[in-house]
């Protein structure tokens, strides 16, 4: 069967043979080995997996066939003229800060993901994905309309709030996926469920912005993608290989003082961050977004402007059920625990509180002497600390990139107490990893206390200065 790259129609052969669900099974076999060996695969390829996939009496054939195609094997690797077919056509690498966390995660999953392009398919309907989408436009919406009418979101009252998520609802939804969400009387209770979720979204935005001297000035700040937006973070690999990553910032807030930023990224499920994951290049987005901010308001500003820190904001509401009617206060309070902003902030208690004066919503505290509780210390970093985590994220990238290009595709998975990159993976039927066999082993980060993992940054740090100095004497 022929795999030429970039071929859409199927031969009649083709057709013949997808029509018999095993023989697609093998088809896709040897397209996906001829992927491995010389770097080209049919697109429809991407279609039969997915189809079979999602077809029961496929799944022990899929399994059987694919299983044995990557040998879990440490040292896996493709040819460099492979890799760079693949990954780097017209001699450019690029993505999301999520690509690299992925390669991170499992090198054997970032090649399924980028490299063979197996993706699960995405029937028709409501997912987490558009719920959260949903979800970010309606409170950019009502954000960039406070800040176009030069108010502060503080203004706005409980009647108002509603209103205005409304009304940006209203406008959005006709526009979804055909009308879906207003096709039936589950995607109403959909829409409902989103509507109530912004507006409470909204009401802890506004209450935060009350208690803090920080304020939105910039929303969805989109960089590398395209006319209009910010320029990518790029950088220059081997083989003449430019490294894009893009991304997009949800907002970007200024002290009264204009001394200091924050970067704030919305997100809808469960979200932490500690230096292990940021050491290992797991988590690597706030810290980006960090980086692309102050790099950009290096150009738009005329004096200095420091980081005060990163910090995701949770956008959701859930049922809270008691065996008592709860009080206002007692609700909020509870809220209040549950929402609390992980992230990082600089190190200063003045700092801390103008983010937060109540202690509502930074889970820091601060002594009554103007300490950090020990307990909290991971949480707040020195400027020191700052430069040379940004510092670290460049270096993170960019050897990410460089691995990339080296080939590196073996099912190689990270596991960090229960947590492994296993869970959830789509590319269990494929990858040929089982931790009961021998060689399959998952990669166990170890934690350290983050003063151990500050110095081995750093000394990583200096290792690639050195590297790039001996490099460039050689030159
Ligand atoms: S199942 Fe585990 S080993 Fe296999 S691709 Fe996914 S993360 Fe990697």
């Amino acid at each position: 069967m022929p795999e030429e790259e970039g071929a859409t129609e199927l031969s009649h052969e083709a057709v013949l043979r997808l029509a018999d669900g095993r023989k697609s099974v093998t088809g896709l076999a040897a397209a996906l080995r001829g992927l491995r060996e010389r770097g080209t695969l049919a697109p429809y390829w991407r279609d039969v997996y997915n189809w079979a996939g999602e077809q029961p009496e496929l799944s022990t054939p899929l399994h059987l066939a694919l299983s044995g195609l990557f040998a879990p094997s440490p040292q896996e690797r493709l040819p460099e003229s492979v890799a760079l077919a693949i990954f780097a056509k017209h001699r450019r690498l690029s993505g999301s800060v999520t690509r690299f966390e992925e390669f991170a995660q499992c090198p054997f999953r970032h090649f399924a993901h980028y490299g063979l392009r197996l993706e699960e398919r995405r029937e028709q309907g409501m997912h987490a994905f558009d719920f959260g989408t949903l979800l970010h436009s309606c409170l950019r919406a009502c954000g960039e309309t406070l800040h176009a009418a030069g108010r502060s979101w503080r203004d706005v009252g409980e009647t108002e709030g509603h209103e205005m998520v409304q009304d940006v609802l209203g406008e959005i939804a006709p526009r979804l996926q055909n009308e879906l969400l207003l096709s039936t009387k589950a995607y109403e209770h959909l829409l409902a469920r989103i509507g109530l979720t912004a507006e409470r979204s909204l009401a802890r935005l506004i209450s935060m912005d009350s208690a803090s001297q920080f304020h939105p000035v910039a929303f969805e700040r989109i960089f590398g993608g395209g006319s209009g937006a910010m320029p990518p973070l790029s950088y220059d690999l081997p083989h003449g290989v430019r490294l894009d990553v893009r991304g997009q910032i949800d907002r970007i807030d200024f002290d009264e003082s204009g001394r200091y930023f924050l970067v704030v990224d919305y997100k809808t499920g469960k979200m932490s961050l500690n230096l292990l994951e940021v050491y290992e290049g797991l988590k690597l987005q706030l810290l980006t977004y960090l980086l692309v901010a102050k790099n950009l308001l290096q150009k738009t500003e005329d004096h200095e402007m420091l980081p005060a820190g990163m910090l995701y904001c949770f956008l959701k509401y859930e049922w809270w059920q008691t065996d008592h009617k709860a009080s206002p206060e007692e609700i909020r309070k509870h809220f209040d625990a549950a929402l609390k902003m992980p992230g990082w902030v600089l190190a200063d208690p003045e700092v801390v509180r103008a983010i937060d004066a109540t202690g509502r919503f930074l889970p820091i505290r601060i002594t009554a002497k103007g300490e950090f509780y020990a307990s909290d210390r991971p949480k707040v970093k020195t400027p020191e600390e700052f430069d040379i985590l940004l510092k670290y994220v460049n270096l993170m990238l960019e050897k990410t990139g460089e691995e990339i290009l080296l080939g590196d595709i073996a099912p190689r998975p990270y596991q960090m107490g229960k947590r492994t990159a296993c869970d959830y993976c789509p590319y269990r039927a494929i990858c040929g990893f089982d931790p009961t066999l021998d060689g399959c082993t998952y990669r166990r980060l170890i934690n350290r206390k983050d003063e151990e993992l500050m110095e081995d940054i750093q000394q990583r740090e200096q290792e690639r200065d050195a590297e790039k100095k001996g490099g460039s004497d050689h030159a």
